[in-house]
This record gives C-alpha cells, structure tokens and sequence, in this order.
C-alpha cells in the first residue's frame, strides 16, 4: 500500500514528498526550497530568512478575509537514527516510508514525523481550496530538534497573528494553542 491511499490523500502525498527530501536537522536548505517552490506554485506569498525558517502567507477564504490571522506552526527538520545495518545516507538519500494501511514507518530509519506531518498538513490546508479558514501566516521552523535555533532566530517582520497553533506535541490530536495578549 502507498502512502498517498492514507486518508486524507493530500496530507500524506504531501508527507511522501517531503520523506523523499533530506531534512535532518542542520539540513534543512532542501526541505525549505521545496516549500518555497510549492508556494510559488500555489500563487503564494512566501519567504526564507537567514535561518532556512520558511513563512507562507494565504489570505482568508471567501467570508473569512477579514477575520484575524493564524499562525500554523510545524518544524521542517527531522532527528535522523538509522539501523546499523541500513546502508541509506540520510543527508543526501530519501527515507523509505514505508504503510500497511494502520501504521506509517520508514524502513531502517526514523521516520520523522515528527515534523513532517505537520508540514504536510500546512501545506494540503494552503493548497486546499475548499477548506474554509481565515488569513493563515504558516510559519515552518528549522533545526527545532537542536535547540530551537529556527524559532530562536525567526523573522517575525511580517507576522501579525495573535494566535498560533503549533502541530508539534507529543500526543495524538492534541495540539498547542498560544494566543499573544497585548
Ligand atoms: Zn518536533
């Protein structure tokens, strides 16, 4: 079974994708190009600051443009551990994701999910035309897994959202909300 039969479709065609990308931590110019790539495809507004941090920005969908913005927040960088017998050099090669349907794994080596998935699931809502949302400010963070550095050094020039959705906990369906009161 293919990945991209999993429901929803989107999300995990955009997880194969990203999968077939290297993106360890300290690695990340290549999984932000890609997503600088896909919201240039998508008529999207989008920029890479000097930390390999990428922000897209999609306006609000029919009825909600003027609504506050969000911002949808994952990491682009994945911790990379392999099997000792696994011959695939994860800074250059593609992982192998690996479904039978109820599980997704990668065969020899981590996976990263953690935070691949998030960013799969950014990018089918900006690609979406059918989902209804309001201004989204989505904001992928680099090398999360080694301190934080991406957000540490995040452009924040252009972000005027209050509330941020992180996609990045440990538990299943549950995500961190903040909400910036000033
Ligand atoms: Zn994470």
């Amino acid at each position: 079974m293919k990945l991209n039969e999993l429901s929803p479709g989107e999300v995990f065609s955009y997880f194969e994708k990203i999968c077939s990308i290297p993106h360890g931590s300290g690695n990340t110019g290549m999984i932000a190009d890609y997503c600088l790539e896909f919201a240039k495809l998508h008529g999207l507004k989008a920029r890479k600051d000097a930390a390999d941090n990428v922000v897209i920005f999609k306006a609000g969908t029919s009825g909600y443009e003027d609504c506050e913005p969000v911002i949808l927040q994952g990491h682009l960088d994945m911790v990379c551990e392999k099997e000792p017998d696994c011959d695939i050099d994860m800074s250059v090669q593609s992982i192998k994701a690996c479904t039978d349907g109820k599980m997704v794994w990668a065969d020899g080596t981590t996976l990263g999910a953690d935070d691949g998935i998030a960013v799969a699931f950014i990018l089918a809502v900006l690609a979406s035309d059918t989902i209804a949302h309001p201004p989204i400010q989505a904001v992928l963070t680099s090398d999360e897994e080694i301190g934080m550095l991406g957000a540490r050094d995040l452009d924040t020039s252009e972000l005027t959202a209050k509330r941020l959705i992180n996609i990045d906990s440990e538990s299943e369906g549950i995500l961190y909300v903040a909400v910036l009161v000033v």
